[in-house]
This record gives structure tokens, C-alpha cells and sequence, in this order.
């Protein structure tokens, strides 16, 4: 049965890792990194992604900030701050939580941030070197850096290897794959319109799937041997636990387990890495905008920089 890909254990890890970091920067050089948090509207979910974000900066010695805007703000209004925010020199990241309300241009707001500040990666920028030989973003995607750093941590092999990435959204899939790519993976992608999902699915050795449909791969889509990265966060309903539901992953963990190599839990795999990704870009953030150590040639490409 397949080895299970702990999230939480390795996120606890980096996290311990960042911590350490942080204070060795303030010892040497009076720094502490900080991160700014902009919420526009009351959304629930998003409040608590914020309020973990907020926490998990906390645990490790990050410099929180956060402007919190109401719905009807203009998108001037949230444009004013980003740039308060970049001429800040006591924020190394900036982050705009999404999805922003209907009457912003998203586009138009994350062009904003400053590049070297943009610590989710979700600058039209920093995607687009991400997609080319060659060069690299000043940041990568914290939830598809979560995977990488999963499959590195684990020793899974990525060059010369099929991959398939099931969703091509901007924020996971569509990163996930040209991460893939980089490392030298020969990637498939499956999505909404794709036809024979299962016979493409089953030829990889590696399955990243962000698709958000609980139970979408059965045991049946894998191939004997494959390592699986489930990046789905689904509710299902569930009677017997006291919220109603409970949630799940995209993949069928019991059937996957039977099948697959290796593979990571919902709750407990990917999620817990998109957070300790979000400190690691901000605290890699704060090192290059210091030059710590003289680090800059280290950190200029600044992926996997906590793989050992
Ligand atoms: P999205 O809705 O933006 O994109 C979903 C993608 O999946 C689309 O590209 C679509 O074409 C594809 N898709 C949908 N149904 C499909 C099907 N039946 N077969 C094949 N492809 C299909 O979603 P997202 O923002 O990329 O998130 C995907 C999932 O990952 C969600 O469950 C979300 O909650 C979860 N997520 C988890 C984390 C984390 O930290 N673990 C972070 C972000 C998102």
C-alpha cells in the first residue's frame, strides 16, 4: 500500500527551518521580514484564509500587516494601498487575496504589485518567465511549490518522467505544470474538455490533480507505481461529523492507496505546504531585498531553496 506524503510534518519542518532563519536575520542584520495581507469584501473563506495567513506569520517571526476593504471599495482604493505597500520597506510581500469582487479588474491589480514584493506569483510577469527556458520568476506559486517541494522532499524523481496535471487553473494547475516542465517532466493536461482523461492519466508516473471534483480518480486512472500530489479541497457531506460535511481530496484515497507508490492525505498533505511556501517566498523576499549574507547569487533563482 502506498507510502503516505506527510504535508503536515514537512510544512512543520520548513516552518521550524524559516523560524530559524528569521532570527538568524535579526541578529545579523536588524531585519525582520514582513508581509502584507490586502482582504476586499467579507467573504468567510477568505477571512480565514487571511486570519491562518496572519497566524502562520506569526509562528515564525514574519511581520504581519493587513488592510481589510470593504466591499464597495474602488479598485483606486485597493490600487492606493499596493502602493503604499510597495514603497513600504518594511514589507517584502505583498498579497491580494482572491477571488476580488466582480467590479475589480483582477489582472489590473496584480500588475500592481511590485515584482520583487509578489509573493504569491500571480503577476503576469513572474507566470510568464515561469513558462520559458531559461529563466526564472522572482516567485513561484505558493500551492504548486507546496507539490515540487513535496516530490523533492520525498526523492521523487521528476526528469524524463511522465506527468499528468488534472486542472488548469492560474493559481495551481496551470503553474503546476510549467513547474513540471522546468524539471524537466514530459506533462500531460487533463481538464474540463478533455477527452479519455483515464487513458492519459494512466500513463503518468506523476499525478498532480486540482481539479476540485471529490473522488475524480479512482484507483482505475492510476498506474501501478505512480506517485499522486492531490491538491483538491472538496466538501462532501458527511452526518456524522458535527459541521455536516467533511472534506476530501479529488482523489479516491482508498483505491489510490491500493495503486499508487505514494500519495498524499486530504486534510493533512498539499494544504499545510501552500502556507509554509507563503513564509518561505516572503522570507526569501526580505533576504534578496537585503542582500543577507550577500546570498543574491543563492537565492536569484530562489526555487526549492529549502530543499537539502
Ligand atoms: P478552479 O475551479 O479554478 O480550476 C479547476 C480546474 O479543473 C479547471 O481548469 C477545470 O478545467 C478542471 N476540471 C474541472 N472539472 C474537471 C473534471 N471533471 N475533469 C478534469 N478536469 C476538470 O480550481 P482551483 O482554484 O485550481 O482549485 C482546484 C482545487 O484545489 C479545489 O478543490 C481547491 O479547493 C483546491 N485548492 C487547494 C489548495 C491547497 O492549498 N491545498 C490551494 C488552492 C486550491
Amino acid at each position: 500500500s502506498a507510502k503516505v506524503i506527510d504535508g503536515k510534518a514537512v510544512a512543520k519542518q520548513i516552518k521550524d527551518e524559516i523560524a530559524g532563519e528569521i532570527v538568524r536575520m535579526k541578529d545579523g542584520i536588524g531585519i525582520v521580514p514582513g508581509l502584507a495581507v490586502i482582504l476586499v469584501g467579507s467573504r468567510k473563506d477568505s477571512q480565514t484564509y487571511v486570519r491562518n495567513k496572519k497566524k502562520a506569520c506569526e509562528a515564525v517571526g514574519i511581520k504581519s500587516y493587513e488592510a481589510n476593504l470593504p466591499e464597495d471599495s474602488t479598485e483606486e482604493e485597493v490600487l492606493k494601498h499596493i502602493a503604499c505597500f510597495n514603497d513600504d520597506p518594511s514589507v517584502h510581500g505583498i498579497l491580494v487575496q482572491l477571488p476580488l469582487p466582480r467590479h475589480m479588474n483582477e489582472e489590473k491589480i496584480l500588475n500592481a504589485i511590485g515584482l520583487e514584493k509578489d509573493v504569491d506569483g500571480f503577476h503576469p510577469l513572474n507566470i510568464g518567465r515561469l513558462s520559458m527556458q531559461g529563466r526564472d520568476p522572482l516567485f513561484v506559486p505558493c500551492t504548486p511549490k507546496g507539490c515540487m517541494e513535496l516530490l523533492h522532499r520525498y526523492g521523487v524523481e521528476i526528469k524524463g518522467k511522465r506527468a499528468v496535471v488534472i486542472g488548469r487553473s492560474n493559481i495551481v494547475g496551470m503553474p503546476a505544470a510549467l513547474l513540471l516542465q522546468k524539471a524537466n517532466a514530459t506533462i500531460s493536461m487533463v481538464h474540463s474538455y478533455t477527452k479519455n482523461p483515464v487513458e492519459i492519466t494512466r500513463q503518468a508516473d506523476i499525478i498532480i490533480s486540482a481539479a476540485g471534483v471529490a473522488n475524480l480518480v479512482r484507483g482505475s486512472w492510476i498506474k501501478p507505481g505512480a506517485v499522486v500530489i492531490d491538491v483538491g479541497i472538496n466538501p462532501v457531506d458527511d452526518a456524522q461529523s458535527p459541521r455536516g460535511y467533511r472534506l476530501v481530496g479529488d482523489v479516491c484515497y482508498e483505491e489510490a492507496c491500493k495503486v499508487a507508490s505514494a500519495i498524499t492525505p486530504v486534510p493533512g498533505g498539499v494544504g499545510p505546504m501552500t502556507i509554509a511556501m507563503l513564509l518561505s517566498n516572503t522570507l526569501s523576499s526580505a533576504k534578496r531585498i537585503h542582500d543577507f549574507n550577500n546570498h543574491k547569487k543563492a537565492y536569484a533563482g530562489c526555487m526549492y531553496i529549502l530543499s537539502p
